[in-house]
């Protein structure tokens, strides 16, 4: 399939009790790409991948997940897409082969189709194959929730937070499946994270959701991009009594005898900042510059704002 994996308009969810989740997202998925959901905690995130993965119900709004509008087509749309949720809820009493098998069974894979073994191998849990999950780590316990949302062979695989509270390891051997998956089988991958480098280094494309709205999306360069915010920091020789000022270019003290200078790469450049530091009389001993990153899109994009 061409074009959206997942086409979100005018979503809405309204939880009884009357919290507003979700106040009208439009949203699209681009098939075959790694996309970003980032938002802080309570944005909203995991309230649209469970109606994606059709767990919770949406107060309003169209959803078509690989072409199959929700409501017209709901056994197509719930067989094209794989969630791996937030929470671990696993049958205490299950193991890891019963899980996959009854899971199969759940979405009506032929018993010849099923995969059980190849899955087990992929997300490492060949030898606690016949365990129970209660005896499973947290870690072998999200590793099973991987390979349950991969039993249907979905085209689109969603993960809710899969790497908040792992061990390193653990989050490598994720996205080196999640990356094989995207490459080798053209698996459109959506992921929510608040590690920012991580959404850094996964993803093509990034929505950032704050309190219920989509407040910005676009390919991971733009985003990046979006910001030329830059900070020149210097050791001085000896710190000066007044802090050099000009127009664009303003100075702060920073700890460790540090001063802090910052421009915007647009409108000043590296050079006028030098220049500035040296008209003023002060010796550099040291120099370096930070580059904004995506958390100062983040920041500057989630910063409370007035509710509409
Ligand atoms: P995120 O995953 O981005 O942290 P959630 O989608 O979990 O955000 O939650 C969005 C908002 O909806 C929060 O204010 C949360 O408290 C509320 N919420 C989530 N689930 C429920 C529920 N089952 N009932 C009522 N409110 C809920
Ligand atoms: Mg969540």
């Amino acid at each position: 399939m061409s074009g959206d994996a997942i086409r979100i308009e005018a979503l809405r969810k309204t939880y009884a009790g009357g919290k507003e989740a979700l106040k009208g997202v439009d949203l699209t998925v681009p098939t075959g790409s790694i996309f970003g959901l980032l938002g802080p905690n309570g944005a909203g995130k995991s309230t649209l991948i469970n109606i994606l993965a059709g767990l919770v119900l949406k107060s309003s709004g169209k959803v078509s997940i690989w072409g199959w509008d929700q409501d017209r087509n709901p056994r197509q749309s719930r067989a094209s897409i794989g969630v791996m949720p937030q929470e671990l809820n696993l049958d205490p009493f299950f193991t890891p082969r019963d899980a996959l098998e009854v899971q199969a069974g759940l979405y009506g894979v032929a018993k010849r189709d099923r995969r059980s073994d190849e899955i087990l191998e992929m997300v490492g849990l060949t030898d606690k194959a016949e365990a129970y999950a209660r005896t499973l780590s947290g870690g072998m316990r999200r590793r099973l929730l991987l390979g349950k949302a991969l039993v249907h062979h979905p085209r689109i695989l969603v993960l809710d937070e899969p790497t908040a509270g792992v061990d390193i390891e653990l989050r490598q051997m994720l996205w080196q499946n999640v990356r094989r998956l995207n490459r080798e089988r053209g698996m459109t991958i959506i992921l929510t994270t608040h590690y920012l480098e991580e959404a850094e280094e996964m993803c093509d494309e990034i929505a950032i959701i704050n309190q219920g709205s989509v407040v910005a999306r676009d390919s991971t360069a733009n985003l990046l991009g979006q910001i030329d915010a830059k900070t020149m920091v210097i050791q001085p020789d000896s710190m000066p009594e007044t802090l050099p000022e000009a127009p664009g270019i303003t100075a702060e003290r920073r700890e460790g005898g540090l001063i802090a200078l910052s421009y915007r790469a647009t409108d000043t450049t590296a050079e006028d900042v030098l220049e500035l530091v040296r008209n003023a009389g002060i010796r550099i001993q040291d120099v370096r510059t930070e580059q904004a990153d995506l958390e100062d899109v983040f920041l500057e994009l989630t910063r409370s704002r007035p509710a509409a």
